[in-house]
């Protein structure tokens, strides 16, 4: 195991004045500092011992029936076969289904670039991955296409794809629904299981266009991942996955290994949250909060970025993707960059196979707008430099 230079490069980084745009954390203003203390009072209230006792590996009941009608109320439709398990944030989820499902050799199906934690966790099970490209209508499924077909050819098939369709991290894009619909495909007629990870479509900001795969999925082949993290808190730690019976149980097995059941105080206070409309309300700011600084770093980037440098145009997440010209190593940019005052991460990272040199990953989630115009002057600076 070795550790994430990233996560060294942030600790530095936390520490100076330099402008970050490299970190990948929730916007401050939308947590809710003031609502939390009313929550709190309201479930030790009403539930007294219960919320500081051992709780169901599953999940607290009175959560996971306030879960599923927030699914629903959100377009996300489970089977009549599917249940759900409370996880300790949709991290743990990941590592639990990789724990479940995978072993040494297994090809796993994954984007390029992906998130940087999933990449992770897989690599430490011993996968073999398959790397897709994206464009901006998501995860390239021809390509997937033509990659089933050779693997075939050799004898060989992918356990599973794991995907982010809406508002990919770290792309900012959303798969289209005709690519949603072919990867169901391939999926059902290569036997695959998908993992849907979808932190962000309850909070996107532009039209998705597309159900949640979930949605779609009528052979109970996709497994629905999904977190309190970007729509409540993420300290509270809390996700969930949404799949088959057969596999709930199964996870439920492997969670009672690694922490006997998720945090009972964050369950009761999800729920809590949930039945007081506090989560919507969180929704509903955090869509105005994030376009306005998602258009404040295309703006920026638009107004100080040299010809040559491209970048996407996202429709959710907290991040935009950026490449630079061919043959400017972004590492290299990283170094002019933090001499002037910023911080971004360098892409290389998110291609489980290798390659993207020459990507960037900015985020605009936690910065306030002065800084993201800020760093991207500082940044435009520093590719200027370099060419
Ligand atoms: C933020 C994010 C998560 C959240 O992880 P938690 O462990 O629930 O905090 C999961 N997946 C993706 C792609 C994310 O961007």
């Amino acid at each position: 195991m070795r550790a994430s230079e990233i996560r060294e490069l942030l600790k530095l980084v936390e520490k100076s004045n330099i402008i970050s745009l490299a970190g990948g954390l929730p916007a401050p203003e939308l947590l809710p500092v003031r609502e939390l203390t009313d929550i709190v009072r309201g479930v030790v209230d009403s539930y007294g011992w219960r919320v500081l006792q051992y709780s169901p590996t599953k999940g607290v009941s009175i959560f996971l029936e306030a879960l599923k009608e927030f699914m629903k109320s959100h377009n996300v439709h489970l089977g009549p076969e599917d249940d759900v398990i409370a996880t300790t944030g949709s991290q743990e989820a990941i590592y639990l289904l990789a724990r479940v499902l995978l072993d040494p050799g297994d090809i796993v199906v994954i984007e390029e670039p992906s998130y940087l934690t999933a990449i992770q966790v897989f690599r430490q099970y011993g996968v073999k991955f398959v790397a897709i490209p994206i464009d901006d209508e998501g995860m390239i499924t021809e390509k997937l296409e033509e990659e089933l077909k050779r693997l075939r050819r050799e004898g060989r098939t992918p356990k599973l794809v794991y995907t982010m369709p809406s508002c990919h991290n770290p792309a900012g894009v959303t798969m289209s629904y005709e690519r949603r619909k072919h990867l169901l495909e391939l999926a059902e007629s290569y036997d695959l299981l998908v993992i849907e990870d979808d932190p962000y479509s309850y909070i996107a900001f532009k039209p998705i266009g597309a159900p949640p795969l979930k949605s779609m999925d009528d052979s109970g082949r996709v497994i629905y991942v999904s977190t309190f993290s970007k729509i409540l808190s993420p300290g509270l730690r809390l996700g969930w996955v949404a799949a088959s019976k057969q596999l709930i149980s199964k996870l439920e097995v492997a969670k009672q290994a690694v922490d006997l059941h998720t945090s009972t105080l964050s369950q009761y206070i999800a729920a809590e949250a949930l039945k007081r409309g506090i989560v919507d309300e969180i929704i509903e700011k955090a869509k105005r909060v994030y376009e306005a600084k998602c258009k404040a770093m295309l703006n920026a980037l638009e107004t100080y970025m040299p010809e040559g440098v491209r970048w996407t145009k996202p429709v959710g997440g907290l991040f935009v993707w950026s490449w630079l010209p061919k043959g400017i190593s972004s590492r290299r940019l990283l170094e002019v960059a933090l001499r002037k005052g910023v911080a971004f991460v360098p892409g290389d990272a998110f291609y489980p196979c290798g390659g993207g040199e020459n990507t960037m990953r900015l985020n605009y989630s936690f910065p306030s707008i002065e800084e993201i115009w800020e760093g991207v002057k500082r940044l435009g600076d520093a590719v200027k430099e370099l060419l």
